[in-house]
């Protein structure tokens, strides 16, 4: 019977499986800022676990994740309740756009063997109606928002500092185990689940500073450990970080990069552009003495830096920090503040913005086209003044964005 589903499973691609099959729910839990447990970093979860009442292997083999498993077993999985409701943003983007987490998901399954054989061992589990308790990879927010920039496109659960500047007290920012019985309960339970851990994601928050992700690294490796990590970071903190990290064969560093100058400044509030640029050269020295890790940039789009899409392209390429043949221009849309959305801007401005677009090849910014072609709502752009004038502090972004200044 297994050798059976096995055999099955690799002769069918896993995008075919269904109309709407995820693997991650098999393989893969997720950590936000506020302590809970989640499907995946774009989930939305019917009921919350708090990391410090709930063990890893609870979460696991939660209702909520058995039920999601089922479902993606199913013959159409989004008629089931479960995937409508935590599964929103994967459906809500693939009707939108073609694109998604879960396609994205699919595809790095069909490309790695070790990552098959982890959906066919614990597929075979669920099925049997045992319990799952060893997963491929985590995906850990952060231990808190702690932030030390305030961009325009994030908020208080994602950045202490944007906490600070809105008295938001609803995030714990900090303390995010609320003592240390509870994160080394944590930690214990992490190891549960985590034998055969292959990747561990951090994002943040700014994960680079948060001195309980540090701690996290030294345990792992007090305790053989060797997955790949990934980090997202904003690229401000002093590459002398990285020593911190020599145990680990394989690390993967995402420097978000949002714009060039002072455009960069005030997306991300608190950077300065010199000192960035100068930061990321330095990440780029030291990476090329590490075969085996890997430095990519990332970048959120938005009205405010859209027009500045194909300058970005030029700063990479010309400092070598751009390879277009290995992974294109990686980028992913703003949604909220819906007022950012680049649909939202008068039909002028998005003319002169596919303007400014036409040097750059489409096939790599073909989303970005599609949203600029969608309708757009009037009243958010009206709301972009205001939104920039609350998160800039001051009101010099109208000598930035002319266009953008509403009469
Ligand atoms: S379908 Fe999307 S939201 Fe749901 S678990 Fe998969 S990647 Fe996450």
């Amino acid at each position: 019977m297994l050798l059976m589903l096995q055999l099955s499973m690799e002769h069918i691609p896993f995008g075919r499986m269904n109309k709407f099959y995820c693997p991650l729910p098999f393989l893969h839990y997720g950590i936000s800022t506020d302590a809970k447990f989640r499907a995946c970093c774009e989930s939305r979860e019917i009921r919350t676990c708090d990391i410090n009442k709930v063990s890893t292997l609870d979460f696991i083999n939660s209702i909520q994740q058995k039920n999601l498993r089922d479902a993606f077993l199913s013959e159409d999985p989004t008629s089931h309740t479960v995937v409508r409701e935590v599964c929103d943003a994967c459906i809500t983007k693939e009707s939108q756009y073609k694109s998604s987490k879960r396609l994205r998901e699919i595809k790095s399954t069909e490309q790695s063997f070790i990552r098959k054989k982890f959906l066919q061992a614990n597929t075979a589990l669920h099925k049997a109606g045992k319990k799952i308790n060893n997963i491929e990879s985590v995906h850990i927010q952060g231990f808190g928002s702690f932030c030390n920039l305030m961009c325009v496109m994030c908020g208080s659960n994602k950045s202490s500092t944007w906490a600070e500047f809105l008295k938001n007290d609803d995030v714990n920012l900090i303390d995010f185990f609320k003592g240390d019985s509870n994160k080394q309960n944590f930690f214990k339970s992490f190891l549960a689940s985590a034998k055969h851990i292959q990747r561990i994601t951090f994002s943040g928050g700014e994960p680079l500073i948060q001195k309980q992700i540090l701690e996290f690294l030294d345990f792992l490796k007090e305790n053989n450990l060797q997955p790949e990590l990934t980090f997202t970071t904003n690229g401000t903190v002093p590459v002398k970080v990285l020593n911190r990290f020599t145990y680990f064969k394989k690390v993967s560093i995402d420097v978000s990069f949002d714009g060039l100058y002072d455009n960069l400044e005030y997306v991300r509030r608190n950077t300065k552009w010199k000192k960035w640029e100068n930061n990321v050269k330095d990440y780029h020295t030291h990476f090329k003495n590490h075969k085996q890790w890997s430095i990519n940039h990332f970048s959120t789009i938005h009205a405010l830096n859209v027009k500045q899409i194909p300058i970005m392209l030029d700063w990479m390429t010309k400092n070598d920090f751009f390879n277009f043949a290995h992974r294109g221009f990686i980028h992913h849309l703003v949604m909220e503040p819906k007022c950012l959305r680049i649909k939202n801007l008068p039909d002028k401005i998005k003319n002169n913005y596919r303007e400014v677009l036409n040097t750059v090849d489409k096939k790599h910014i073909q989303d970005i086209l599609n949203e600029l072609d969608l309708p757009g709502d009037s009243q958010e752009f009206l709301n972009l003044s205001k939104h920039l004038d609350k998160t800039t502090h001051d009101r010099g972004w109208r000598d930035i964005w002319p266009e953008l200044v509403r009469n």
